[in-house]
């Protein structure tokens, strides 16, 4: 009897399909940032919302699937969906090599560059002047380990989530944090003139929808949808939505052929 169980548990782990167990499930659950506007926040109705959120809401709707949403953090995220604590990432996660050798990654959807936010006295600065700087970076975070690179000299301010950086850079605790440019951008608008954006981007930042290794008709259905919500304007008008103009490049459109 034991031997079976063994067997059929075996059977059911190697072969089943998450995306047939999703159906079964009826729902998504999506692990999202609840820090980083305007990816993922919560928004003044106390409702989870952004760009992130708005194409994850379209994509469980191609799949025919109700969504939950779970906030990660940049540290936490692939640890909780390789722990099955959510289905799917969708938490402005740069695709990288590193960490494609412990998830999967969709098409790249997003396409942003790293740069920094500083207080306005030091508007007139480019990157190369903070070499030796005191940089908030977000723990988990590809920002972190490229300044370091790029500046070994510099020194390097860890944080769990983005507003405890954002604070420190009010307060004059830190001299920049470095991040993808579209937070920053926002950062620097919301300020009143008190934060600025140092003008040059220096790393590639394509995101990438995350799910566990090896499941690649989750996988397809995904890559359809991202396609899909080019193809028909959805997309467009979510990137318009969230960044006040339209975008400059789509993700790919593969042929359905
Ligand atoms: N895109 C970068 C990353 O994946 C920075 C944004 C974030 O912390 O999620 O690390």
């Amino acid at each position: 009897m034991k031997t079976i169980l063994f067997l059929l548990f075996l059977f059911t782990s190697v072969f089943s399909d998450k995306l047939e167990i999703l159906k079964d499930k009826q729902f998504l659950l999506a692990g999202v940032k609840y820090d980083y506007e305007p990816f993922g926040f919560v928004n003044e109705k106390g409702r989870v919302d952004g760009f992130d959120i708005d194409l994850i809401k379209y994509i469980a709707t191609k799949l025919d699937l109700d969504v939950k949403f779970k906030q990660v953090t940049s540290a936490n995220r692939i640890k909780l969906l390789k722990a099955g604590e959510v289905d799917i990432l969708a938490a402005s996660m740069t695709h990288t090599f590193k960490r494609d050798r412990e998830i999967d990654f969709s098409m790249s959807y997003f396409f942003d560059g790293q740069a920094l936010l500083v207080d306005k006295k030091d508007a007139k600065k480019t990157f190369k002047d903070l070499k030796e700087s005191k940089v908030g970076a977000i723990r988990g975070s590809t920002s972190a380990y490229n300044f370091k690179k790029l500046f070994p000299k510099s020194k390097i301010i860890l944080f769990n989530e983005y507003p405890q950086a954002l604070r420190s850079l009010k307060g004059g605790h830190i001299d920049a944090i470095t991040t993808d440019l579209s937070w920053c951008i926002l950062q620097s608008k919301n300020s009143d003139g008190q934060l600025k954006v140092l003008s040059k981007t220096f790393s590639y930042e394509p995101y990438g929808i995350g799910i566990i290794e090896n499941e690649s008709n989750f996988l397809d259905a995904i890559n359809e949808a991202i396609a899909d919500s080019v193809i028909d304007g959805t997309y467009a008008n979510i990137y318009e939505k969230w960044f006040g103009e339209l975008p400059s490049k789509l993700p790919e459109v593969w042929s359905k052929q």
